[in-house]
């Protein structure tokens, strides 16, 4: 992409909290960007406000259902846009010649197919939906090289690692550790004897972050950096083996990168998603984000810490998974995602998340997961045995 051509964006998840705070970085710079498209799954009167101010050439919902809604509002809008649903029209969207840059921003697995449409039709895709990656790793990575396309991390922590490596990336000989940090959540300091009462309202609130709710417990059980941990060995291609978990409570150090001459090189500011969102955005130069600055005056007593996986198991099964490969990691996001809707519907406790999830994953492991299919099939059948272990619960 030239740097005077205007970048055609299309959002995937705009009425999430990434797509809002990817639309709040957009909107400051009206002379780079220009949405394309915006799509959702069920707010589409939320999307229709999106549209009103942003005027895209497409909206999509997900879902069919909300179909005729959307068309209602959009009309009433007065809105000169195309209407679309389902999945084709989300992948159509995402690889449409007119496009530049895909923002993936759906969440869970749901973001597969469209974040994998950008990938193989070769755009710069900015990789918010980790579960899409974690779910299809080394295919997805093979089709970011067979399509040359641009993959930039917005996850933070994997935004910083990607600041902090040297330009052609990881590499063995110059690099000891990748330091990918987190805050430990709510349930940090929680007494672990209290831990099966936990709310969903208790495990959505965090510290430092504001968040959709699946990241947020997510974070409560420390999955998400089990999660993170897993897309880290396929952003950065490396084992488990260069990368270190450190909790640091305070969110101001996204993470970091230790170099073999004892060097640390990290990326530091405030939590909010707009930093890595416009970094992206406006990679390899810089923009804007709308965020304050870090006033070192304030900032007191950073702390690290190693990570308790007596406190946090969903991080150690992570781990583990990363280790044990595809089928491994693709049924521990798919039973993750039933464990977590079935925690928010009050229908299991917050301790069975993690049992729910080891389960799923002993009982999956011989599956072969090497074709896209292949995949979306062991996704399938990881949530089928964890909806059977839900129901012994
Ligand atoms: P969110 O719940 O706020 O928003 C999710 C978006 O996805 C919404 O626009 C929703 O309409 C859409 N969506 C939901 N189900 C869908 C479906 N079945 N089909 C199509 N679209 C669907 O989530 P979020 O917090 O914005 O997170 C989005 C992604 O970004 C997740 O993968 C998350 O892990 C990742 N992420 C989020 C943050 C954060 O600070 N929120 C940070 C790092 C990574
Ligand atoms: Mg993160």
């Amino acid at each position: 992409i030239k740097t005077n051509q205007i970048q055609n964006i299309t959002l995937l998840g705009a009425t999430g909290s990434i797509g809002l705070s990817t639309l709040d970085v957009v909107a400051r710079h009206p002379e780079r960007f220009r949405i394309f498209a915006l799509t959702c799954h069920s707010k589409v009167e939320e999307l229709v406000k999106l549209a009103v101010i942003h005027q895209p050439r497409h909206l999509v919902t997900s879902s069919e259902a909300h179909y005729s809604e959307l068309q209602k509002y959009a009309e009433q809008a007065g809105l000169n846009c195309e209407v679309h649903c389902g999945i084709e029209a989300l992948c159509a969207v995402s690889s449409a010649p007119d496009v530049n840059t895909v923002m993936a921003a759906i969440v869970g697995a749901a973001g597969l197919l469209p974040t994998f449409s950008a990938v193989t039709s070769g755009k710069k895709v900015l990789l918010a939906n980790k579960e899409s990656l974690v779910m299809s790793g080394k295919l997805f990575m093979d089709a970011v090289a067979e399509h040359n396309a641009t993959l930039l991390p917005v996850d933070s922590e994997h935004n910083a690692i990607f600041q902090c490596l040297p330009e052609q990336g990881y590499c063995e000989r110059q690099i000891r550790k990748i330091l990918l940090t987190g805050s430990g959540g709510p349930f940090l300091k929680h007494d672990i004897s209290t831990f099966t009462d936990i709310t969903p309202e208790q495990a959505c609130k965090h510290p430092n972050w504001s968040m959709g709710q699946k990241i947020s417990v997510d974070s409560a059980t420390m999955m998400n950096k089990g999660l993170e941990f897993i897309e880290a060995c396929h952003l950065f291609h490396v084992s488990g083996d260069n990368i270190d978990v450190v909790i640091h409570p305070q969110s101001i150090v996204h993470s970091m990168v230790q170099y073999s001459d004892g060097s640390v090189l990290a990326q530091m500011g405030q939590p909010d998603m707009r930093t890595p969102i416009a970094h992206t955005l406006s990679w390899p130069e810089r923009i804007e984000s709308g965020v304050a600055s870090l006033d070192f005056s304030q900032l007191v007593d950073l702390q690290f810490l190693k990570p308790d996986f007596e406190r946090f198991p969903c991080l150690q099964l992570a781990i583990e998974c990363a280790s044990q490969g595809q089928a491994a990691t693709t049924a521990l996001n798919a039973a993750n995602e039933i464990a977590v809707a079935a925690f928010l519907d009050r229908k299991i406790r917050y301790t069975d998340i993690f049992k729910v999830c080891q389960q799923t994953v002993e009982q999956g492991l011989g599956d072969k997961v090497e074709s896209l299919d292949d995949i979306i099939a062991c996704d399938a059948n990881s949530r089928k045995i964890a909806a059977e272990i839900l129901e012994s619960i």
